[in-house]
């Protein structure tokens, strides 16, 4: 019930005691005051709705009778120590109600001394904060559980704030660190896969980016690694008290990288094998080639020859030139035969090449003679690099 009283007095003086008595008995908090024994003398109303006692059941027992007898001594002696020595105590006590029902108190307890600064009563004030314990507890619950499992992923997830900050991150993404050698893998990650990731998610349009395969090259000799990343933008709205009445959300990019190296290590493995034969092919078809370019260069000698010792004997011998003429003729046609059994030079279609992968082919496929003459190569490639045009055979 609001109070209705007159606003008789002025402000500056003295409220009158009856102010005070309604403004308790109205206020929509549990309030009790005690004799110093803790025996209760008065309760409001709102103390009757939380606890289930009237002002009548109430009066005259401890506030012993809300104990549901399961807080720790532990609580109750440092409360009353507190209040014993004239101060005001605050903290969580499990209350029982009249029905039995339990619920978690919020209280807080300050002394009232007399005009001779003894202890006179206790005014204590409390509210029911089961609801608020049981989501506060929901969230700590589902936030260590989410943190349990995204530890625990088989797959590198890095949360960037708008700065480019990681402001979370789990195990696989820790190990990257060590295994990249890179200050912040994300960033290695986001410039290959998202490039402008930065200023998408400062201009805050970041859409999300399906899985998009990338190769990062190491150096010292090391197999490059290959990442499945997507990108997923994500917003929340601010807990800080002063971000209370704003609307607008905060930020986020969630970069999840999934290490499929070990599936593309052995496809590379089945490529390279395929490049080798398909070298070795080349090689073959290249020694056919020449050698028989170069038989067909010396057999269009004599069938010049003749060809010369036609046009002399056209007037003199013409049986005999004609006979000659057929049999160049069949010559000349068999080694037109001859030539189209040359393999041709096949020559591949431009396509986008990377350039660390080709030199790394061609220190794999050349390491062996590269050794046997004596030659080491030191290569330190650039993690990743951007693909030209070009045909890698
Ligand atoms: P108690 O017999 O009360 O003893 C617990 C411990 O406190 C013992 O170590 C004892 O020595 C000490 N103690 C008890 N009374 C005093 C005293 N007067 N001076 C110095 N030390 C003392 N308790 C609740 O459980 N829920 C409440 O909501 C609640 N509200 C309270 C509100 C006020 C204003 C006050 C003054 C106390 C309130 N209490 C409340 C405390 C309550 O009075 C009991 O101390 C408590 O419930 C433990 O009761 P108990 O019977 O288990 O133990």
């Amino acid at each position: 019930m609001p109070m209705n009283l007159k606003p008789s007095f002025q402000p500056g003086r003295d409220l009158p005691p009856e102010v005070f008595r309604q403004a308790v008995a109205q206020a929509d908090m549990a309030i009790s005051i005690t004799d110093p024994q803790a025996t209760i003398l008065y309760v409001n109303e709102a103390f009757s709705r939380v606890t289930g006692y009237s002002a009548a059941e109430a009066q005259g027992r401890n506030e012993s009778i809300l104990s549901n007898h399961t807080t720790p001594r532990e609580v109750y002696a440092d409360m009353w120590q507190a209040l014993a020595s004239g101060h005001s105590w605050s903290g969580r006590l499990l209350n029982r109600r009249k029905d039995g029902s339990q619920y978690l108190a919020e209280l807080a307890i300050t002394p009232v001394l007399d005009g001779e600064g003894r202890i006179a009563h206790y005014l204590g004030m409390h509210r029911d904060i089961s609801e608020l314990h049981r989501l506060v507890s929901q969230v700590r619950n589902q936030k260590a559980l989410i943190e349990s499992v995204v530890d625990g992923a088989p797959v590198a997830l890095a949360l960037l704030d708008e700065t480019g900050r990681v402001v979370l991150d789990n195990q696989e993404y820790k190990k990257l660190l060590t295994d990249l050698g890179v200050a912040e893998p994300a960033h290695l990650l986001l410039e290959t896969a998202l490039p402008g990731w930065r200023s998408q998610l400062l201009g805050r349009a970041a859409g999300a980016l399906p899985p998009r395969e990338l190769r990062i090259d190491r150096p010292g000799g090391a197999l490059p690694r290959w990442f499945s990343c997507s990108a997923l933008p994500i917003a929340t709205l601010d807990e800080q008290a002063d971000g209370f009445y704003e609307t607008e959300p905060k930020h986020y990019l969630l970069l999840v990288a999934s290490d499929v190296s070990a599936l593309r290590q052995g496809q590379e493995k089945a490529r390279l094998a395929a490049l080798r034969s398909l070298m070795a092919e080349e090689e073959h078809a290249a020694a056919l080639r020449e050698s028989l370019s170069a038989a067909l260069y010396r057999l269009e000698g004599p069938l010049n020859v003749m060809s010369s010792a036609i046009a002399m004997l056209k007037s003199r011998e013409p049986a005999m030139s004609s006979a000659l003429e057929s049999a160049l003729g069949e010559g000349r046609q068999h080694l037109e035969e001859l030539r189209r059994l040359i393999p041709h030079d096949t020559q591949e279609a431009p396509a986008p090449v990377n350039i660390n992968e080709v030199l790394r082919d061609v220190l794999d496929v050349c390491t062996g003679r590269l050794l046997a003459n004596g030659i080491t190569v030191t290569w330190q490639p650039t993690p990743t690099l951007p693909a030209i045009l070009g045909r890698p055979m």
